[in-house]
């Protein structure tokens, strides 16, 4: 199989200078998208074909395009940053592009070479980079991958035809005002993946099914879910779209992936950052019980939440039927504003990137 070239065809007409800027003082999250996507087609017998860098648009489906029905569809989410010497640089893309093959095999589709995933990333980044933010805050380019059957055909089967894109939309600072804490409810009933199941494929799939209880959390007040695992509905796993992080005194503990929860990116990152710092991590279990019973006898000392948007969201007020608790008083906690920082600073690259993780662009 040859990897394609991807052809540049940019838009004669992109926003206005003065347009993109007033969007980039107040992008808020995934509002506003750049001038173009890039797009790569695949169909059965001749591999990945057509790679091209188009202008931002939308998409022409027939109605009985298979991803439309059957949702055959994976998607992954990363950021390019502005280094202080103006250039560019993304956060570890080669492990998006490995999980995005990962999530690739589980939904029988084909997957993108590692290179070509990057290339693409690139090659929209470098035409759009007029739209990353400039250096100082935490404001950065998302970047969206995403493949989608397109096959025409109501017959259920893996297609054999598809269309793998990247669009990209500047992202402000998660928290404007200041790292606020999220509040959590505990999920005892409803789970978001079970075993054998595809809790640890990046998909839509997975997000359709959290949507009943993230609605049921806001009616009990809270902004986030916590589930735990579908089969004693002890241990916990993660959050709709982000991983969790235990802190216990100078040691952070997140739950083990056990194949229904998702290998974020930050996750990973966070287990070296904090032996970087001097804390002790791991991967482990926490029960449900557990965190409550820990938290009362002060042993649990914060809790956080990580995902490429948000970095790392401190965990404030816990929810489930029978209790109700508060981390840290209500306020972030110190470790977990310590490894925000840190992270952020390697991002943002102003601290030193120890792993390599950092892909300078142009
Ligand atoms: C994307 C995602 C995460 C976070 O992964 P990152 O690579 O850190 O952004 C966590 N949980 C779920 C379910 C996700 O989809």
């Amino acid at each position: 199989m040859t990897t394609p070239t991807i052809e540049l065809k940019p838009s004669a007409s992109p926003l206005s200078d003065a347009e993109r800027e007033a969007i980039l003082a107040s992008p808020g999250f995934g509002r506003h998208f750049t001038d173009h996507m890039v797009t790569i087609k695949w169909t059965e017998g001749r591999g990945w074909h057509d790679g091209q860098l188009v202008p931002y648009a939308p998409l022409s489906l027939d109605p009985a395009t298979m991803v439309l029905h059957y949702a055959q569809e994976i998607f992954e989410g990363l950021k390019a940053y502005r280094q202080p010497d103006g250039s560019v640089a993304s956060f570890r893309p080669d492990m998006n592009a490995k999980r995005f093959q990962a999530s690739a095999r589980r939904l029988g589709m084909p997957e993108l070479p590692v290179e070509t995933f990057i290339e693409a990333c690139d090659v929209l980044v470098q035409q759009d980079a007029s739209w990353v933010p400039a250096h100082g805050g935490e404001e950065s380019l998302y970047l969206r991958p995403f493949m989608i059957a397109t096959e025409v055909g109501l017959g259920v089967k893996p297609a054999n035809e598809y269309l793998f894109l990247v669009i990209a939309s500047p992202a402000g600072a998660y928290f404007p005002g200041g790292v606020k804490p999220v509040s959590i409810w505990l999920s005892e009933d409803r789970v978001r993946a079970v075993p054998g199941g595809m809790g640890d494929a990046k998909t839509g799939g997975n997000y359709a099914a959290s949507l009943l209880a993230q609605a049921e959390a806001a009616e009990k007040g809270c902004a986030q879910v916590a589930y735990l695992d579908a089969v004693e509905h002890k241990w916990v796993e993660e959050l709709g779209g982000m991983n969790l992080y235990f802190v216990y005194g100078n040691k952070i503990i997140t739950p083990a992936l056990t194949g229904s929860l998702l290998a974020g990116v930050t996750r990973d990152s966070l287990l070296s950052v904090a032996r970087d710092l001097g804390y002790e991590s791991e991967e482990g279990r926490v029960s449900i019980d557990q965190w409550q019973a820990d938290t009362e006898n002060g042993t649990l000392t914060e809790v956080f939440a990580c995902g490429t948007a948000a970095v790392i969201t401190p965990v404030g007020t816990v929810k489930r039927s029978s209790a109700e608790w508060q981390h840290s008083g209500g306020e972030p906690g110190e470790v977990t504003l310590k490894l925000r920082e840190a992270l952020l600073d390697i991002q943002r690259g102003i601290g030193e990137d120890k792993h390599g993780w950092m892909h300078p662009l142009g």
